[in-house]
């Protein structure tokens, strides 16, 4: 088995120009590299090219040039293989209203050529917790259960890579839980994860490393836990008996910034300034402390600090 689930080598792609719309270059020669066995977070403002990545990967956009192997197959000689090797469960939530979740899972199991002694239907609708459904219309089901159909469709042929395109926008707290720790579950039972998600706390919590791109480029790619450290800054929060009269006297390289509430919040390197140093400013502006935490960066920082020195 390859070391990598999806290695991705100078991926470019232009979309001609139609009607009114110009050619827009989407993707620079973008190199990307999925570990096997890990959660992957492609994430990128908008526009960033995202979509266009992930298409490429399921097979429904050509790219322009560039290779992508997946699962160890090369997309353009061992089409079959690879596109067996992975499995997309897509934005939107197009369903055949007239389709039961078992006729859908069916269609889809001969779309991939399984047989029918190797189909697993039931056992994936019961995995997503659809099975008292299974004979229902698809026009009958909720936007959540769509959704989790549509996961159901993408692991007919068991891939070993399982992509998945913004999978909770519009969904709601109680479904997201138990959609991802479905998505856990595969994980370990060994299915390689891509995901896409607006929701930073997300990626953060879910993922073990993250791609980061922006206008067609990659810009980061590590370590979820290498990223956070990256920023190399805490914010320790101060929140004093009352309005602070003395002046404050900064070491050099610390920013404030007043809360609405009249906290103080000092941003720092602790490689470069002890937290020490910053109590001992306070005091002797003569501030008198009600309150202290301390705050450590989030993906949310990372993300704005990267895609803006863009
Ligand atoms: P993301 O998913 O990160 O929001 P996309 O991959 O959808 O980004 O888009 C990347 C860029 O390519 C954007 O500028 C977008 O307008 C453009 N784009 C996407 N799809 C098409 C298309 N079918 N035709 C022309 N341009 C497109």
């Amino acid at each position: 088995m390859p070391d990598t689930a999806i290695s991705i080598k100078g991926l470019t792609k232009t979309y001609a120009a139609s009607g009114r719309s110009e050619a827009k270059v989407a993707l620079h020669g973008l190199d990307l590299e999925v570990p096997r066995g890990s959660i992957f977070g492609l994430l990128g403002p908008n526009g960033a090219g995202k979509s266009t990545t992930i298409n490429i990967l399921a097979g429904l956009v050509t790219k322009t040039s560039g290779t992508v192997e997946i699962w160890g197959f090369d997309q353009d000689r061992n089409p079959r293989q690879s596109r067996a090797a992975i499995g997309v469960v897509p934005q939107e939530l197009n369903l055949d209203p007239f389709f039961t979740p078992r006729a859908a899972m069916e269609v889809q199991a001969g779309l991939y050529g399984v047989p029918k002694s190797q189909r697993r239907t039931e056992e994936i609708l019961s995995a997503v917790g659809l099975l008292d459904k299974a004979d229902a219309y698809a026009r009958s089901l909720s936007g959540g259960m769509r959704r989790r159909l549509l996961i159901a469709k993408a692991l007919v042929h068991t891939p070993a890579v399982l992509v998945l395109d913004e999978p909770t926008a519009g969904v709601d707290i109680e479904l997201r839980q138990m959609l991802w720790a479905y998505v856990r579950e595969l994980n370990r039972q060994g299915t390689t994860i891509i995901l896409t998600t607006h929701y930073l706390e997300e990626a953060q919590e879910m993922c073990d490393r993250i791609a980061i791109i922006n206008h067609g480029r990659l810009v980061a790619c590590d370590d979820t836990s290498n990223l956070l450290s990256r920023m190399n800054a805490k914010t320790l929060v101060i929140t004093p008996e009352s309005a602070p009269t003395g002046n404050l006297i900064l070491p050099e390289g610390v920013t404030l910034d007043t809360r609405p509430n009249g906290a103080l919040a000092l941003t720092y390197s602790p490689g470069e300034t002890p937290a020490e140093a910053l109590l001992d400013a306070v005091r002797a502006a003569n501030i008198h402390i009600r309150d202290i935490a301390t705050e450590e960066p989030d993906l949310e920082d990372v993300f704005v600090s990267i895609t803006q020195a863009q």
